[in-house]
């Protein structure tokens, strides 16, 4: 299933790691890899849009990554939280990844995205 995905957004080649953790998925800019829940095997019907869509969300990232290169992704990341914080000194600092484009996108990215694979997966009896 995740390699599916991988395949078809041409991120085949992404790292993954698999570890355990609260979140799905979480794409780590600091190594350019994916990481992945060990706990993603056992995925309960009523998580799986979110399953799907922290996925892809993640895989924008890595997209992201590929297309600029992951250290100047990295680079380019931190600048617009460092810019956003440096314009919002009162919001809640924690707000930033609400506001920067690239969390923006790869949540759009997902919204949008999440139940074309549910079908597919379904009819594969994936879920
Ligand atoms: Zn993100």
């Amino acid at each position: 299933m995740i390699s599916d995905l991988l395949k078809y957004y041409k991120v085949g080649n992404v790292k993954i790691k698999q570890k355990l953790m609260k979140d799905h998925a979480h794409y780590n800019v600091d190594t350019g890899t994916l990481e992945l829940s060990t706990k993603y095997k056992t995925i309960k019907p009523s998580q799986v849009k979110e399953f799907l869509i922290t996925i892809i969300h993640e895989i924008r990232h890595a997209m992201d990554a590929k297309k600029y290169g992951w250290k100047k992704f990295k680079y380019m990341y931190e600048m617009e939280i460092a810019q956003w914080q440096a314009e919002n000194p009162k919001n809640n600092l924690d707000d930033w990844y609400k506001h920067i484009s690239f969390e923006v996108e790869a949540e759009q990215f997902g919204q949008k995205n999440w139940k074309k694979w549910h079908s597919k997966f379904k009819k594969d009896k994936l879920f």
